[in-house]
This record gives structure tokens, C-alpha cells and sequence, in this order.
């Protein structure tokens, strides 16, 4: 029997958070996890009671929709909202962070942040991943991992 592992169960998480994305721009999830448990998650969408941007067209100003609330951000307001420490976290995002995200992350004490696709990776961002001592790791998600079939219990 093949296992799933820590890294493909988290980030399989944060995939299936990206497909309750409210924005067309872009679906994105994010997991915040502490000791191996999950103790926050988000998705790219309006604050909460909003109108939805895959209802009403999203709110475009300077090539960004400013009706959304990123997955990232989403997830650790989450955890301000209930009190929840962050700090040595670790981040599972299907995307690379954007600049405003990164700096959020690192001020919340994040320490190491898994994404399965490069989005713009900014050069300062990496910079200030770099200066923080932030471990910035890409963990693709394999279609195996998520065989819900459970196929993979039949393997030998
Ligand atoms: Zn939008
Ligand atoms: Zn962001």
C-alpha cells in the first residue's frame, strides 16, 4: 500500500480550497499547517457577505482585481479571527505568492512555504523569502495523489 505523504495531502488540500475561488482571475488556495495539522485555510474571494466576482465581473484597477482577498491572506486572517499562532508555520499555496502575500507571510512567522506552480515569482519577493530565512519549496501535486478511486491500495 502507497501512502499519501504530509506534502502531497497538504497541498491536495490547498487545491481543492483554489476550486472554491470566487475571483476569475485566478483560483488559489492556501493551508496553513502547524505540526503536521492543518490550522487554517483560504481561497482567493471577496470579504466575507461580498458579491462574488464570478457573479458580478471582477473589480479591475492597474491590472488587479481589487474585490479579492488572496488565498494566502484569506488564510491568515483566518487564524487572526480565532486567535490561532502562526508563527513556524507552514504554508501549502498553489501558486508562488505575490509580493503584498510575501511580506504577510513572513511578518506572521511563517517559516516554510510549499507552492505547486511558479505565478510571476517576483525577484524581490525571493529576496525577501532569502532575508527572512523562509524555505520557498516547489511540491508539485501528482495525479496519484489525488486517485480517489483509492486504486492505489490495490497496488502491490
Ligand atoms: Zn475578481
Ligand atoms: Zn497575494
Amino acid at each position: 500500500m502507497e501512502r499519501i505523504s504530509w506534502d502531497q495531502y497538504f497541498m491536495a488540500q490547498s487545491h481543492l480550497l483554489a476550486l472554491r475561488s470566487t475571483c476569475e482571475r485566478l483560483m488559489v488556495g492556501a493551508t496553513i499547517v502547524r505540526d503536521k495539522r492543518i490550522i487554517a485555510g483560504g481561497y482567493n474571494g471577496s470579504v466575507s457577505g461580498g458579491v462574488h466576482c464570478i457573479d458580478e465581473g471582477c473589480y479591475v484597477i492597474d491590472g488587479h482585481c481589487i474585490r479579492t482577498i488572496h488565498a494566502e491572506m484569506n488564510a491568515l486572517l483566518q487564524c487572526a479571527k480565532f486567535g490561532v499562532a502562526t508563527d513556524q508555520a507552514e504554508l501549502y499555496v498553489t501558486h508562488f505568492p505575490c509580493i503584498q502575500c510575501c511580506k504577510a507571510i513572513i511578518q506572521s512567522g511563517i517559516q516554510t512555504v510549499y507552492y505547486a506552480t511558479d505565478y510571476k515569482n517576483h525577484p524581490y519577493a525571493i529576496e525577501l523569502f532569502e532575508n527572512a530565512g523562509i524555505k520557498a519549496e516547489k511540491v508539485v501535486l501528482e495525479e496519484t495523489s489525488l486517485d480517489l478511486q483509492l486504486n492505489h491500495f490495490n497496488r502491490q
